[in-house]
């Protein structure tokens, strides 16, 4: 799928932002050498209709030198790009042959490959198909920050095992340090910088102050965290099996993720489940995402574990039944807010006001159960201090922002929902969609994080539009 059909060039510096001399690669002479009587041309004495990129670069170049659109006398290649640039749809497709090498008959999807199809299929085939990459930064980015605190919260929680209402919380904290300290000394070695350091004390306070709310949270509950990072994929691998859903009589998908807790809850010889996905930022559930086909996750995997049709789950249970689904959940944390009033820094002093202080920075949210009995389970009290559901004087239930109470047979209607949805991706997908795509999806800017932005350039087109300096 990467075979040029017109033209290949490459280029490299002769000087490094220092003007220090640079020399070409042994695969830029290697290459050359593959074409006689090739020579690297200098970039700047390039004629200026070699450099028109886009319709832009065109349209300033014909306003330049008075072309009117229908102009005869443009230079051929000008001429040529021209008329490519305006009429251009921007739909560019895979071809059936590249399609058909890329996928097979089995569509391997995850939640992140689906997110980033549906807000861009372009800068979804750079990033999965062609599988290109910025360089890594080495710096302890926001995904590393999201691995400790992953860990954390499995090695504090095996450790404690079944001691979630009894152990005092001295105890819980000593359990805790103990185990981040074992977890640092894995990731800060050598000498670490002084700014590596003090993120991890920071990220060490935070972690404190989400496991103790947590442990708060389930000392009022009889859910019980019992699976931690729990993989779910085709074959099953040290986890849960996921079923593939068939998009036509040759193609299926499968579905590969990590759930990261599966929370269970036995009564009498039922167990009720429910999947909690942790999220760094204020994010709160959106069913509106949910059909659009974004964010997905939590509810793709409630259903596979409910489904179930391999029996894995209800075998790592040891449940007679089909293990009976009982919501999702958000666990997310915002960052730090910086206190309005200074006087709020004296009170953060205060553990207690520090605790609740971090409470309002967690957010639960999602899909529950609308069943009493079951709800009480998940906060004995249903006062709403941990399970997102409000309760008003005639003792009716309902969901905080973000929350929807379901009864199951709503469960298997989304269900429904989100199966036609997958399907629906999957065949954009398989028909080789690869349009770049800069529309935005709700409240989703797909290019907003996008790191495929230097070489769509879409995002330059737009600036170059608002006469904004692009390079910097
Ligand atoms: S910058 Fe926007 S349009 Fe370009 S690839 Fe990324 S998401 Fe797509």
């Amino acid at each position: 799928m990467t075979s040029a059909n017109q033209s290949v060039t490459l280029s490299f510096s002769f000087r490094d932002a220092d003007g220090k001399e640079k020399y070409p690669s042994s695969v830029f002479q290697d290459t050359m050498a593959l074409f006689d009587g090739r020579v690297a041309e200098d970039y700047d004495k390039l004629p200026e209709e070699a450099l028109l990129y886009g319709a832009s670069d065109i349209f300033m170049y014909a306003v330049r030198h008075g072309y009117n659109l229908s102009d005869e006398g443009l230079p051929s290649a000008t001429d040529f790009a021209l008329t490519q640039a305006l009429s251009a749809e921007r739909e560019e497709n895979l071809t059936d042959d590249a399609s058909r090498s890329l996928f097979g008959k089995k569509i391997p999807l995850s939640q992140s490959k689906m997110d980033r199809f549906v807000l861009c299929p372009f800068s979804y085939h750079c990033t999965y198909s062609l599988q290109l990459a910025p360089e890594k930064s080495g710096k302890f980015e926001g995904m590393d920050v999201g691995s400790f605190i992953h860990k954390i919260f499995e090695e504090f929680f095996s450790r404690l095992g079944g001691r979630l209402k009894t152990v005092e919380d001295d105890e819980a904290k000593r359990i805790l340090a103990d185990v981040m300290e074992s977890y640092a000394a894995t990731i800060a070695k050598g000498n670490p910088s002084r700014r590596f350091k003090a993120l991890l004390e920071r990220l060490k306070r935070t972690s404190e102050l989400l496991v103790m709310n947590l442990l708060s949270e389930f000392r009022l509950s009889d859910f019980e965290p019992c699976f931690f990072e729990l993989p779910i994929s085709p074959y099953g691998e040290d986890g849960v099996i996921s079923e593939s859903i068939p998009i036509s009589n040759t193609q299926s998908v499968t579905f590969k993720g990590v759930i990261d807790r599966v929370d269970i809850f036995r009564k009498d010889d039922d167990v009720y489940f429910r999947v909690v996905d942790y999220k760094i930022g204020n994010k709160e559930f959106s069913m509106n995402d949910i059909l659009m086909g974004l964010n997905m996750q939590m509810l793709l995997y409630l259903f596979a574990l409910s489904t179930d049709s391999s029996g894995s789950f209800a075998k790592m249970l040891s449940c007679k039944g089909k293990p009976i689904p009982a919501g999702v959940l958000y666990f997310s944390f915002g960052s730090q807010e910086k206190p309005k009033d200074p006087k709020e820094d004296k009170r953060k002093e205060d553990a207690n006001a520090l605790l609740l202080q971090t409470e309002k920075r967690i957010k639960r949210s999602g899909v529950l159960l609308n069943d009493k009995e079951i709800l009480t389970a998940m906060e004995n009290t249903l006062a709403g201090r941990y399970l997102p559901i409000k309760i008003n004087k005639d003792g009716d239930l309902s969901g905080q922002s973000g929350t929807t109470l379901a009864t199951l047979k709503e469960l298997g209607d989304l269900a429904k929902t989100i199966q036609s949805t997958v399907k629906s991706i999957a065949k954009e997908l398989a028909g080789g969609k690869a349009v770049a795509t800069k529309e935005k999806k709700g409240e989703h800017d797909p290019c907003a994080f996008c790191r495929m932005k230097p070489i769509c350039r879409t995002m330059q087109t737009e600036q170059e539009e608002k006469g904004e300096d692009v390079d910097g």
